[in-house]
């Protein structure tokens, strides 16, 4: 999410584009005149779940958030609590939104998110239990690994790249995006 500053949260003093000396040269960021605070709109971690169901045959569980709009089922994503690690925000949000335990945590890999200014870490949870949806998400579903069809995003890649580590080649619902490596 990108941020939009009209005033100093600082001084009150209203924000202006002000081009400084950074260490990589100069450079034009949302600043304070008066007490130099800098809006550096830094990218915010976002933590995402592939949660593979050890009391389903391992099925994963893909979710449908109740502020998306269409028929879009992806993973569980939430943002880190100040003060929790990484995997114990993951594990956190997994049992917030599903109600579901997880017994391991392994890491898939991080993405980008630029359009909403996030960077995704994402992790391979096995979990268990009985599956109850918070109100932020309004349906699930569960698929056998190898039928997901991934979607053109960083969520999409992380479970493309979990489906590869398990030796699924990864189907797409659309093009796989491009990657800076091909
Ligand atoms: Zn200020």
């Amino acid at each position: 999410m990108k941020h939009q500053f009209n005033y100093c949260p600082n001084c009150a003093t209203p924000l202006q584009q002000i081009s400084q000396e950074e260490d990589g040269g100069a450079k034009v960021r949302t600043r304070c005149p008066a007490c130099e605070w800098t809006h550096w709109n830094n990218p915010t971690p976002v933590l995402a779940a592939v949660i593979e169901l050890a009391d389903r045959e391992g099925q994963v569980l893909l979710a449908r958030n109740a502020a998306w709009p269409g028929k879009f089922f992806g993973l569980i994503t939430g943002f880190m609590e100040a003060g929790e690690t990484p995997m114990d925000g993951i594990a956190r949000e997994v049992a917030e939104e599903t109600s579901l335990q997880v017994d391991s945590l392994k890491l898939i890999g991080v993405y980008e998110f630029k359009r909403m200014n996030q960077v995704i870490i994402a992790y391979h949870a096995v979990a268990r239990g009985e599956i109850v949806l918070s109100p932020e998400l309004a349906e699930y579903k569960t698929i056998p690994p190898a039928e997901v069809k991934c979607w053109p995003a960083g969520t999409g890649q992380a479970m493309a790249d979990w489906l590869v580590s398990r030796g699924i080649t990864p189907q797409w619902l659309d093009l796989p995006p491009r990657r800076p490596t091909e």
